[in-house]
């Protein structure tokens, strides 16, 4: 987040509506990282209430808003004259509900956010207010063709019509192999009529009763519980825990068919946009029409159509990243979370927010029942089903004959990777890996090879001088992608190609690769199993939804003997034929300062073990690991959730850690370092530890963050932690404000940070 700053552009233009004739002013809260709402004049001959979308002036431009509670508006500039201007336009659409502005400020407070950049969250889409305009179409006309000398070309276009609805005229003409002209002269005659169409949505809704599945005894328990949250239409949060393949997809269904049956709406949130197609795939089945899907991807009109249909109350069933959460449905009545514990709710910059989080708030305030579902529930949700708060449903067991796999951990220590052939080369896969991968391909069988790093090499050296290829405007190493030939930042995206000579002593084919990533691995295992079908499955080998849904389906049916993917591969995949799954490096994410590391960890190895033997055929799963006594590991190998969530929660209790303590990260930028360090320290002293007289929060650091350089900015960090019951916002709130804070510096808040860098 940005410092809160003032529109002055807004002027004389937007004077304070206290004292104004007659209670004349409306607030309107526009989508700008503004203190709060501006006051306008409502249209002459027309009424407007709070939730109303309008379009109003701002300077010179006119700017999408929405008309807001009172008690909302900016503290008064008091003595200014009043030159309110006026609402330029109030939109067609139905207001938002009081439910979702309270929603919408009450996460501006949680968030240490300004509202307006919260709601700019809720409107995505600027032009969405508009109504389209109508679209023509040609249809056939009533007159009889015989009465009328028919060319060639007017044949066409009368058989192009045949058994169809309206056609757009580009392509009609397209149909018929005609130009438009012939078309336009086809209307006069009466042969073809004008439509003009409303641009909408496909029409066909989701049928909750099309295509329902036989349950088993656990499921059907666990589906009655969350229908009868649904039923009930109040505010109800339940956890589907269950293994991975226990048919927790199925049951939430249930949850789903439940909201379409009373005429309301359902959400079903995912962490990744690859996962939409199977999914989409799974509900068209069930539903007999797939949902629709809302993500970053979908583009202009598209965009704005579905955002309108969903305000309309048209669109029953949604899937969609984090963002489809700010969907303007009129009564949503479910909201499912799947894969809860994934840290790709979170978002980390403007507006900090974990969607999971985010989303039970909105639950409870328009009284919606929410499942989160996991077969790693994050350790939060734990804690929250002990304190009674939520409700807990378990799935055991694996649907039907499909067993979980076992898991065992080898250790490179005792078993190492056999040296490479080419000198100044080296291997990653231990022998017992290595001949479970040669085995899986004789049984005809698949395999899944898991490490979470893209491109081939996540750092260059030089042997001859040491060189260090480093990201010009990161604290960071560039990582090797040999098959574009290129060195990449992964946290900015810089890059530059793979140069021959070092550029620091001039040596040539002296540049090594350090350390493997899935390209790397990829190039051992083709070494090994020549005959092996592979496919690379990361985010950058496979580019949106669409190709993730075409390489899901190719693995799907059998195409690829061995896949090799990061974390993209980890998540809800359902490949039957894959029976073992290898994890290069187990102890990768257990490096670094990051609290919830192990808990990450423990979830990711989890869900990669899931992916082995979802079908008939019983899974296997390796890990590789240099510390195979590391208490997340044995809890893995063992099998026993129960233990490592015991031992992390009593750790986190001890440390004060989150779920039992608070956190607030305070992110200070600026692009020059000594007035960065100038302003962090100025901070520093202003730390108001008087508004803090029990001692419930303390505040650590300044440091530098561990990314002290991130794309030419500057970064130190403060942590703020506090019990779970004293007042961590409003103690950063005012610690912030008695400091000036450049316009040039950003002061980051995130409140509940998941990301320590
Ligand atoms: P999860 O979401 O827990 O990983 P899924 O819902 O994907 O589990 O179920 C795993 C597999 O078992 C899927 O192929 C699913 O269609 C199948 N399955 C689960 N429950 C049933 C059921 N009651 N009837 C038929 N197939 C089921
Ligand atoms: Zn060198
Ligand atoms: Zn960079």
């Amino acid at each position: 987040m940005s410092a809160m700053r003032d529109a002055s552009e807004a002027g004389s233009a937007n004077s304070d509506g206290e004292g104004a004739a007659g209670g004349e002013a409306v607030p309107v809260l526009l989508p700008l990282p503004l203190a709060g709402a501006y006051h306008y004049r409502p249209p002459p001959d027309q009424t407007v209430q709070p939730g109303d979308y309008v379009t109003v002036p701002l300077g010179p431009r006119q700017v999408p808003g929405v008309v807001w509670d009172a008690a909302a508006a900016r503290p008064s500039a008091s003595g200014r004259p009043l030159r309110l201007r006026e609402i330029a336009s109030v939109s067609d659409l139905p207001p938002m509900p009081a439910a979702r502005r309270a929603w919408l400020d009450w996460m501006a407070k949680y968030t240490l956010s300004p509202p307006g950049a919260v709601l700019k969250l809720a409107l995505p889409v600027p032009a969405a207010f508009e109504p389209e305009p109508p679209v023509l179409a040609y249809g056939r006309g009533s007159a009889p063709a015989d009465t009328v000398r028919l060319t060639p070309a007017r044949r066409r276009v009368l058989a192009a019509l045949e058994d169809m609805p309206p056609l757009f005229p580009n392509e009609l003409a397209a149909r018929a192999g005609v130009g438009s002209g012939v078309i336009r002269a086809m209307v006069p005659l009466g042969l073809l009529v004008a439509h003009w169409l409303t641009p909408g949505v496909a029409s066909a809704l989701p049928d909750p009763d099309h295509a329902p599945p036989t349950l088993n005894a656990e499921q059907a328990v666990a589906a009655a519980a969350l229908r009868e949250a649904v039923e009930k239409a109040a505010f109800d949060v339940l956890v589907l825990d269950g293994v991975t393949g226990s048919g927790k997809t199925e049951v939430y269904c249930e949850m789903l068919a439940a909201a379409l049956r009373t005429g309301g709406q359902a959400l079903v949130l995912v962490p990744e946009i690859a996962l939409t197609p199977q999914l989409l795939a799974r509900f068209a089945a069930r539903f007999g029409v797939a949902p629709r899907a809302w993500h970053s991807a979908l583009k202009g009109q598209e965009r704005r159509r579905l955002w309108r249909a969903v305000a309309r109350g048209q669109v029953p069933l949604v899937i969609g990243a984090r963002s489809a959460l700010f969907l303007p449905f009129p009564q949503l009545r479910a909201i499912v979370v799947d894969e809860e514990h994934d840290t790709a709710y979170k978002q980390d910059d403007g507006v900090a927010y974990h969607g999971r989080d985010m989303a039970v708030a909105r639950a409870q305030f328009e009284a919606a029942a929410i499942a989160l579902v996991s077969a790693t529930p994050s350790l939060e949700t734990v804690a929250n089903v002990d304190r009674g708060r939520y409700q807990l449903l378990t799935l055991p067991s694996r649907f039907g004959p499909a067993q979980m796999p076992s898991i065992d951990l080898i250790d490179l220590r005792a078993d190492p990777p056999p040296p490479a052939e080419a000198p100044g080369e080296r291997q990653f896969l231990a022998p017992p890996l290595r001949a479970a991968l040669a085995e899986t391909l004789a049984a005809g069988e698949q395999s899944l090879v898991f490490l979470n790093r893209r491109g081939y090499a996540p750092l260059v050296i030089c042997q001859s001088c040491g060189y260090r290829f480093e990201c010009k405007r990161c604290d960071a190493w560039l990582t090797e992608h040999r098959r574009r030939r290129r060195l990449l930042c992964h946290h900015c995206g810089y890059e530059e190609p793979t140069p021959k000579a070092c550029p620091s002593c001039g040596s040539v084919d002296s540049l090594t690769a350090c350390g493997p990533g899935v390209e790397r691995i990829a190039e051992e295992i083709s070494t090994l199993l020549p005959a092996a079908r592979l496919a690379i499955m990361t985010a950058d080998s496979v580019r949106g939804a669409e190709a993730a849904g075409a390489m899901t389906a190719a693995i799907a049916a059998g195409e690829v003997d061995i896949v090799i993917g990061t974390q993209m591969i980890a998540k809800g995949h359902h490949f039957p034929g894959l029976t073992y799954v290898a994890v290069v490096d187990a102890d990768l994410g257990l490096r670094g300062g990051d609290p919830r590391a192990t808990e990450r960890t423990y979830q990711l190895l989890r869900q990669v073990a899931g992916r082995a033997g979802r079908a008939a055929k019983p899974g296997r799963v390796a890990l590789q690991t240099l510390r195979p006594d590391e208490p997340v590991l044995q809890a893995i190998a063992s099998d026993d959730r129960e233990a490592f969530i015991e031992a992390e929660l009593s750790y986190r209790q001890h440390a004060g850690m989150p779920p039992y303590g608070r956190l607030a990260a305070i992110i200070v930028s600026m692009r020059d370092q000594a007035a960065g360090y100038a302003l962090t320290r100025a901070l520093a002293k202003a730390i108001p530890l008087s508004r803090d007289p029990y001692g419930e929060i303390s505040v650590l650091g300044p440091v530098e963050a561990p990314l002290a350089l991130l794309r030419g900015w500057y970064r130190w960090r403060f942590l703020v932690r506090a019990t779970r019951r004293a007042p961590l916002q409003h103690f950063v709130h005012e610690w912030l404000k008695l400091v000036r804070i450049p316009t040039n510096a950003r002061i980051g808040i995130d409140v509940d940070p998941h990301s320590f860098l």
